[in-house]
């Protein structure tokens, strides 16, 4: 690579890495430095599945209509799909979900000797989620999520939300999926800080920084904001 790309290459860094050191300072003193409640890794997986293109009330919802119908994960593993998916409904795409919850089961089972996710525990990060990503219907942001807040592994997930702000905030270029996110801002989150960096965001993304009409006025994060319709860029207030 040229020297001069080189250069360029290294100041755009070294300014992604201040935007994303301010993101963090800042979330924390508007909200704190959260906890969350620890669930074991396949619950976590489980719920992390519902949860695709759904809001937390009906993830929920689905989820508490599951357990109750089906209270093991060997219960769903032998049930019809027909019923998983009626349990499910309320969390969305139940065809899809129901389906791709049973195959995982399967795998799980037959991969590791029984229902259990405790082996991912003595794996790497990377390994984990290039084994969870064979799956269908598992991603990067899945394999993460568990990663996070169930194996207590320093990792920010890139949701909806993470991966809307990243744009917003400049920390990637325009177009950059959010499975890359993951991997570009990864380096400059400092050790210890990546899971509750990750729930701040959420917060941010769901109160403030919302995808439609975000609330610019009352943003801390503005002086770093490029997205064109932020306050900062409209002629019209
Ligand atoms: S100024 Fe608006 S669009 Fe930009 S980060 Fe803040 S809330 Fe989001």
């Amino acid at each position: 690579m040229p020297l001069d790309t080189l250069y360029i290459n290294s100041i755009i860094e070294s300014e992604t890495k201040d935007k994303i050191l301010r993101a963090i300072h800042t979330l924390e003193k508007e909200f704190g430095i959260p906890t969350w409640k620890k669930k074991d890794p396949l619950d976590e997986l489980i719920v992390t599945i519902l949860s695709q293109n759904t809001n937390d009330r009906n993830r929920d919802k689905g989820y508490q209509r599951l357990r109750a119908s089906f209270p093991s994960w060997q219960d769903v593993l032998k049930a019809d799909v027909a019923l998983i998916e009626e349990a499910i409904r309320p969390a969305g795409l139940a065809v899809q979900k129901s389906r791709r919850m049973q195959g995982v089961l399967r795998w799980i089972n037959n991969t590791f000797g029984g229902l259990t996710l405790q082996p991912l525990k003595s794996m790497k990060d990377d390994e984990v989620i290039e084994l969870l990503t064979t799956q269908k219907g598992i991603g990067v942001k899945t394999a993460a999520v568990v990663l996070a807040f169930a194996l207590d592994r320093d990792i920010c997930p890139v949701d909806t939300h993470v991966h809307r702000i990243a744009h917003r905030l400049g920390w990637v270029s325009p177009k950059t999926t959010a499975e890359k996110v993951f991997y570009l801002i990864r380096p400059f989150i400092p050790n210890g800080k990546a899971p509750t960096f990750h729930l701040n965001l959420l917060e941010f993304g769901k109160t403030r920084c919302t995808a439609r009409n975000p609330h610019c006025n009352n943003c801390p994060l503005q002086q770093d904001c490029i997205w064109e319709g932020s306050v900062r860029f409209r002629a019209d207030v």
